[in-house]
């Protein structure tokens, strides 16, 4: 019997995941998407790199390309790959109709928004699956699935317990604040406890992998502005080692915009994204990881008579620095991992009922150029001052559960285009100041404090953690879906991306966004009859 075809609509993490285990069970797997990649310079750029190991020629090309993008604000919200905007470029023109009161990024790139995380990925703790239909447990085989194509780096430490030990590959070198703060945390563990105040590495995919004559992580620094030895894990990467195979192909330039479920197959409808033709396609069965945005949109056009607005959910994100007492020294020569150091978790009744994230961050170059940005003028007359403040502060940056963070009200025009709208939470604002609270109290554990009256607390949507728009739930009706990730009325559709998260946890979206599209393949391919 000839393999059953089927088709994954985008290659972020959620698509490249469940593209990668459809092909491992024996499908012919089609993915389609916007594809879209850096310009030739920017591999050039990398190859000079590895070739001269100039870091100050990096440095100089990368911030050249991003001076002359048109997204070159040096904050997180706009993080660019090596000084290029390709990760978000055309969806303004092809997806996006308007955005209010929201901080959203998409994606047509081949990779998705992987070309730019954080990539901070730790499992979704039992008590946030409480009253889903799939649980930390349905989950569990999953992420340990996902060392196939992802590693983690980090440590067996007082997180485990919580979250599980899916830690596939040492810990990289920490730099100096984050080992200064973890020893500190350390140091007050049983004080911290009893505050509700767990932590450890921080948990980030991060390996050899795909990576530069797998050397794994080199220190080089380069984190923030995009890392140029492959050793952030990229989505782009498992599309990559799939590419050639026999039963896989992957077409670029495509923008679907619905799909029709007939008797025993899936049309897939859409246009070009250079020359707006139109395409339809017929699969045996379809698997949307367009990113929960663009995922919801499409689900929302092919379901006749649901109709739009369709709620996003967020992760809340607030961001405050936290003075250390002791300083260290040089900072910014240091080459080390410039990612996340450490997690910390608050489950604290009285700072919310929900667990509380915190990433805790070291000196990098893009949080001080937005420091710079915000200090204006002052900062021409006060390099002793910034460079005191990058000796002392960490960033301490939080998320939130989903049921105390805004949403995001998604409808679409009569063209089909996606309309965005966001709603803040009242709540979260209380909460960010609750756990900053908490942190003072804290502060020998610490061993700094939170700096008064500073703190962001961005529009929905900034976190990044968008989701739990078509959540799965054990009797769907209206926009929810089954286990399976498929609308009420839709057998041979899935959502597998975040969209179907029945709720957002503060610990990070997408790697358990990962787990659920690999049991949802999973699941899905003992439903097919020609699953081998
Ligand atoms: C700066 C930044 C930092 C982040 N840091 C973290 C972090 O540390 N930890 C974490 O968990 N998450 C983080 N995130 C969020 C994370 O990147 C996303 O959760 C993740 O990439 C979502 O994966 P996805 O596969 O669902 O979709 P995306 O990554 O958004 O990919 C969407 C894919 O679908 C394709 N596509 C879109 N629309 C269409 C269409 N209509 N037709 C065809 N193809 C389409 C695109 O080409 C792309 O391949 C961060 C995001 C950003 C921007
Ligand atoms: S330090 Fe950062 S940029 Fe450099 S190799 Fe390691 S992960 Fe990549």
């Amino acid at each position: 019997m000839s393999a059953e075809k089927v088709c994954v609509v985008g290659s972020g993490p959620a698509g490249a995941t469940a593209a990668y285990f459809l092909w491992q069970a024996g499908f012919d797997v089609t993915v389609l998407d916007g594809g879209l990649g850096p310009e030739p310079e920017v591999a050039a750029d990398i190859a000079d790199w590895h070739e001269s190991q100039n870091d100050e020629n990096l440095v100089r090309a990368v911030g050249a390309r991003a001076a002359n993008s048109s997204l070159k604000k040096p904050d997180l919200a706009e993080k660019l790959f090596l000084g290029s905007g390709f990760v978000y470029r055309d969806t303004d023109r092809v997806l996006l109709e308007t955005v209010e009161g929201a901080d959203i990024r998409t994606s047509l790139a081949l990779g998705g928004l992987s070309n730019v995380w954080g990539a901070a990925a730790l499992p979704v703790a039992s008590r946030d699956t409480v009253g889903w239909p799939v649980t930390q447990n349905d989950l569990a085989p999953y992420y340990e699935r996902l060392g196939e194509i992802v590693d983690i780096s980090g440590e067996q430490d007082g997180l485990s317990a919580a979250f599980g030990g899916n830690v596939s590959t040492p810990a990289f070198p920490l730099g100096q604040q984050g080992g200064a703060l973890l020893k500190s945390l350390a140091d007050y563990h049983d004080a911290l406890a009893k505050r509700g105040i767990t932590f450890g590495r921080a948990r980030v995919a991060v390996g050899n992998k795909y990576s530069y004559q797998s050397e794994g992580c080199v220190s080089c620094g380069h984190c923030m502005i995009g890392c140029p030895h492959r050793a952030i894990f990229n989505a782009a990467f498992v599309i990559e080692s799939l590419q050639g195979r026999d039963r896989f192909t992957y077409r670029r330039g495509c923008v679907v915009g619905r799909v029709a479920e007939e008797q025993q197959s899936v049309r897939v409808l859409g246009r070009g994204l250079a020359d707006d033709a139109p395409f339809d396609e017929t699969f045996d069965r379809v698997f949307v990881a367009a990113g929960t945005v663009s995922t919801t949109a499409i689900i929302a056009r092919s379901v006749p008579g649901r109709g739009t607005p369709i709620q996003l959910r967020d992760s809340q994100l607030f961001v405050f620095p936290l003075m250390r007492f002791r300083g260290i020294q040089n900072p910014a020569i240091e080459k080390t991992n410039r990612l996340a150091q450490a997690f910390i978790e608050i489950d604290d009744p009285s700072v919310c009922d929900r667990l509380v994230h915190l990433q805790a961050y070291g000196y990098n170059d893009v949080f001080m150029e937005a420091v710079k940005a915000k200090l204006g003028p002052v900062k021409t007359i006060a390099p002793f001052a910034i460079n005191l403040l990058a000796r002392h502060v960490m960033i301490l940056q939080g998320f939130l559960h989903s049921d105390y963070s805004g949403t995001v009200e998604l409808s679409l025009t009569r063209s089909g285009k996606i309309q965005l709208t966001g709603n803040p939470n009242e709540q979260a604002r209380k909460i960010a100041r609750q756990t900053q609270k908490q942190v003072m109290r804290s502060r020998r554990g610490f061993g700094g404090m939170p700096v008064p009256g500073q703190m962001l607390v961005p529009p929905p949507g900034a976190s990044r953690h968008l989701g739990a728009s078509l959540p799965m739930r054990a009797s769907p009706s209206g926009h929810e879906t089954d286990t399976l990730g498929r609308p009420a009325g839709l057998s041979r559709v899935h959502a597998v991306d975040a969209s179907v998260l029945p709720s957002i946890p503060a610990s990070t979206i997408t790697y358990s966004a990962m787990a659920n599209a690999a049991r949802i393949v999973d699941q899905a391919a003992r439903l097919s009859d020609s699953a081998i």
